[in-house]
């Protein structure tokens, strides 16, 4: 099959120079579409700025930043640019981490989203014939339907499983010989312990040979485990709601770093405290505008999300810059006797040792004025060679201690003692006390 024309190869193929003119063009259009939306006239009119101050991209660190804050101040319509009669759809954000926030589609908006993500599906190689199987919560929580509008999109056979009830998931791969999964890493993870116990393994007895992992952070450690549990190729899948959702940034079959789509996006990475823009290949918070969007177009937003971009060209071709794996979002980082650690080191160094399970939760305490660091984590099989254990605990805590210069309590605890949500994994439990 030739690449479709909806999935816009002529896009896709851009050299950096087309992108940027492309990226110029829509910024216009964009700049003159927020001044529909009242929040953004008060904004650039507070700023004494206005559209045609904006000429180049260089011109982009005039625009003032969108914040997490700054849409739930105008919960729920007040960034729209459309009348609410040309929106069709609205994502609220599960509000994981404060009161909700609203995103607004029109019809052109849900069908830019689902081309952006057929064109991450079919860039991996599937094809109509492949079944899909979704196994995102739908409804609010864009991986949803967002993944069903690609999917189906690329005319794959969609089987829109939805979140939970493992064994029902299980014998919907093998029944309807799926070959292709949509899943956070924590739950690839429980779809291949439940397959254990049922008997089934995936490579003999399925025909799964893709799987888009993303929706939370995990480590290249974790993803060469999922790929050898489940026989696949893993793929990484950013998006976030405030972007459409999935479809934001993807990897190629290279699987080394996810391009972001910039026909789309116009990225930017700058520095988290100063907000001044990093060199390429330095980390610091992802920042961007929406260039292809009408009911919500935004500017500049702080995505609160920690990477960089990476140097170089991707032997895929494509031009369309690559984002690191996500470090973690600003307000993951813990800061324990005055030192920055992101949950993504740990789990980096655990998912190194066989012996360990995939699940694990670090506990902050205090005592006195001390901070204490626990790291439960879980036997891949169960052991009472004491010695051993005792021998591998300290393997672990002296490598943990070597990456995170602090020393942490390890405790390795029987499979299956660490609570496992259906929606996104919890790895952090912060009990520490204030102190006065
Ligand atoms: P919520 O903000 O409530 O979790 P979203 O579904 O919009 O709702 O989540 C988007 C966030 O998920 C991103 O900002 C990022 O922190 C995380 N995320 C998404 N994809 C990935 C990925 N591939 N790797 C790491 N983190 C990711
Ligand atoms: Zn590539």
């Amino acid at each position: 099959m030739e690449n479709p024309s909806f999935l816009h190869p002529q896009y896709e193929s851009l050299s950096r120079a087309e992108i940027e003119a492309l990226q110029t063009e829509r910024l216009q259009k964009t700049l003159q579409q927020c001044m529909k939306s009242p929040f953004y006239r008060k904004r650039f009119e507070e700023n004494h700025i206005s559209p045609r101050d904006i000429r180049s991209l260089g011109d982009m660190s005039k625009i003032p930043f969108t914040t997490k804050q700054d849409l739930r101040d105008n919960y729920p319509f007040g960034l729209s640019t459309v009348p609410l009669s040309e929106v069709v759809r609205l994502h609220s954000s599960s509000g994981t981490t404060g009161k909700p926030t609203v995103i607004l589609h029109t019809k052109r908006d849900i069908e830019q989203w689902a081309d952006a993500v057929a064109r991450c599906l079919y860039m991996v190689g599937l094809r109509p014939g492949d079944v899909f199987q979704n196994t995102s919560g739908y409804g609010m929580f864009t991986g949803g339907l967002g993944f069903q509008y690609g999917a189906e999109r690329l005319g794959l056979l969609t089987v829109p499983a939805a979140a939970g009830n493992t064994k029902r998931q299980i014998k919907f791969i093998t029944d309807f010989g799926t070959t292709a999964i949509h899943a956070i890493p924590s739950y690839a993870g429980r779809l291949y312990e439940v397959m254990s116990e049922m008997g089934i393994d995936p490579r003999r007895d399925t025909r799964l040979k893709t799987l888009v992992i993303g929706a939370e952070p995990h480590s290249e450690e974790q993803r060469r485990r999922i790929e050898t549990m489940l026989g696949v190729k893993a793929y990484n899948s950013f998006g976030m709601s405030e972007m459409c959702g999935p479809g934001v940034a993807f990897e190629c079959p290279e699987q080394n770093g996810m391009h972001i789509w910039e026909d789309y996006y116009i990225v930017e990475i700058v520095d988290p405290v100063t907000l001044e823009p990093v060199p390429d290949g330095e980390v610091g918070e992802l920042v961007l505008t929406t260039v292809n969007r009408e009911a919500m177009p935004l500017l500049r937003y702080r995505t609160r999300d920690l990477t960089r971009i990476l140097p170089g060209d991707c032997p895929c071709g494509r031009h369309h810059k690559r984002l690191d794996r996500m470090k973690g979002r600003s307000d993951d980082m813990m800061i324990l006797k005055g030192v920055n650690i992101f949950p993504i080191q740990i789990e980096t160094i655990l998912m190194q040792f066989p012996e360990l399970g995939n699940e694990y939760l670090i506990t902050l305490t205090n005592e006195d004025a001390n901070d204490l660091m626990t790291v439960e984590v879980e036997l891949k099989e169960f052991s009472d060679d004491y010695p051993k254990l005792q021998a591998l605990t300290k393997e672990i805590t002296r490598q943990l201690k070597d990456e995170i210069l602090v020393t942490p309590q390890v405790r390795l605890v029987p499979k299956g003692s660490i609570p496992v949500t259906d929606g996104k994994a919890v790895r952090v439990r912060d009990l520490r006390k204030t102190l006065i």
